[in-house]
C-alpha cells in the first residue's frame, strides 16, 4: 500500500531571480504507516525547511521549486492555504521545539485544546472536555482533569511539551512530525518525552518523522535515518546500519560528536570543525568538502550523486565512500 507520506525531489528556495537562494535540493524521503524516520543534520541543513514545505508552512518568500509531497499518493504541492488547513493537524501534525512559544500564554490548556475540537471537529463542550482529559492522561500529565484550568506558564517545560503532544495527536493524525521536540528540555525530561512520542506512535499506529541535530536522539526511536547536509540527503540507512557502518564522512563525524551524558551534563565529543555552508554562498562539488578529511580534487569539482551502489538499501552521496567495507565492495563491484 506504499508510504503514507513521500517527498519526491523536493526543492525549496527563497527570493526570486538573481537573489534566489536554494535551501533544499532534490530531497526524496518516504515514511510508511507506523514507521519512524529520523532526519538528522546540523542546524541550517534544510531539515525544518523540508518539513515546513511539506506542510505548506514556508514563511514569506519561501517557495517549492520542484518535486512532490505525496500524502497517500495525493500531491499536496500547489494546494492553497485553505485546502491545506484540513490536512495539517488532522492528517499531518507538527510539534516543534519550543512548547512555550507554541502555546498561547493567555489561554488555559483546556481551552486551547478544546477550541479546535469544538470548531472544526463539531464536538460539544462537555465531550471536548472529556476528550482533553483523556488526552492529557494519555500523555502522562498527572491530575489531567485539574490541569485543563492551568495556564502554560504554570506547567514545567516537560509538561508543556506533553500538552503540546496531546494537542498534536488529538485528531489522530496519520503522520506526526516532531521537529527538535526535546532540544529545549533537560536530559532526563528529553528521554521521557522521546519515550512518550515513541509509545504513542506504536499505540496509535502513526508514522513519525523525528527531526534532530543529534544522532543520539534518533538511536532508540527511528527505524531509518536520513542524514541531510547543505539541503541534500547525503546518506539513508536503517538506524542500526547507520550506527554500525556509516558511509558518509559527515555521518561519521556526527556519530563521533554524539553527546555523552554524564551527571546530567551533555558534553559534545569531537565537534565537527568548521560550519555548514551558508546557502547564499553555495560550495562547489560536494558541499562537505571544506570540512572533509577525505576530500580529493573531484570532490571540489563535481556534485556526487546519491547512489546505492552496493544494493544494500544504503545510498550515500560521496565520491570516495571511504568506509565501505570490502564485503560491500565485492557485492557492488568496482567502485
Ligand atoms: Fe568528503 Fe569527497 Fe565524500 Fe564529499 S565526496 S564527503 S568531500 S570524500
Ligand atoms: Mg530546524
Amino acid at each position: 500500500n506504499g508510504p503514507v507520506l513521500e517527498l519526491k525531489n523536493l526543492g525549496v528556495a527563497y527570493g526570486r531571480g538573481a537573489a534566489s537562494v536554494q535551501v533544499v535540493h532534490d530531497v526524496s524521503l518516504a515514511v510508511e504507516r507506523g514507521e519512524a524516520l529520523g532526519i538528522v543534520g546540523e542546524s541550517g541543513c534544510g531539515k525544518s525547511q523540508t518539513m515546513l514545505a511539506a506542510l505548506g508552512l514556508l514563511p514569506r518568500g519561501g517557495r517549492i521549486t520542484s518535486g512532490q509531497v505525496l500524502l497517500e499518493g495525493q500531491d499536496l504541492v500547489g494546494r492553497s492555504p485553505r485546502q491545506m488547513r484540513p490536512v495539517r493537524g488532522r492528517e499531518i501534525a507538527l510539534i516543534s521545539q519550543d512548547a512555550l512559544t507554541s502555546l498561547n500564554p493567555a489561554m488555559t490548556i483546556g481551552k486551547q485544546m478544546a477550541e479546535p475540537m469544538i470548531h472544526y471537529g463539531g464536538m460539544s463542550r462537555s465531550a471536548a472536555r472529556q476528550r482533553c482529559t483523556e488526552l492529557l492522561d494519555l500523555v502522562g500529565i498527572p491530575g489531567a482533569a485539574a490541569r485543563l484550568a492551568s495556564y502554560p506558564h504554570e506547567l514545567s517545560g516537560g509538561m508543556r511539551q506533553r500538552a503540546l503532544i496531546a494537542m498534536a495527536i488529538s485528531a489522530n493524525p496519520k503522520v506526526l512530525i516532531a521537529d527538535e521536540p526535546t532540544t529545549a528540555l533537560d536530559v532526563t525530561t528529553q528521554s521521557q518525552i522521546l519515550r512518550l512520542i515513541d509509545s504513542l506512535r506504536k499505540e496509535l499506529g502513526m508514522a513519525l518523522i523525528l527531526i534532530t541535530h543529534d544522532l543520539g536522539v534518533v538511536a532508540g526511536v527511528a527505524d531509518r535515518v536520513a542524514v541531510l547536509y547543505a539541503g541534500r540527503v547525503v546518506e539513508t540507512a536503517e538506524t542500526e546500519t547507520l550506527f554500525a557502518a556509516p558511509r558518509h564522512p559527515y555521518t561519521k563525524a556526527l556519530l563521533d560528536s554524539i553527546a555523552r551524558i554524564e551527571d546530567d551534563v551533555a558534553e559534545r565529543l569531537n565537534p565537527i570543525p568548521g560550519l555548514p555552508p551558508d546557502p547564499r554562498n553555495p560550495v562547489s562539488g560536494c558541499a562537505f568538502h571544506p570540512r572533509c578529511e577525505y576530500s580529493r580534487e573531484i570532490c571540489r569539482n563535481a556534485l556526487p550523486i546519491l547512489e546505492d551502489g552496493t544494493g544494500a538499501q544504503h545510498p550515500v552521496r560521496c565520491h570516495v565512500d571511504p568506509f565501505v567495507s570490502s564485503s560491500l565492495r565485492a557485492v557492488g563491484g568496482a567502485r
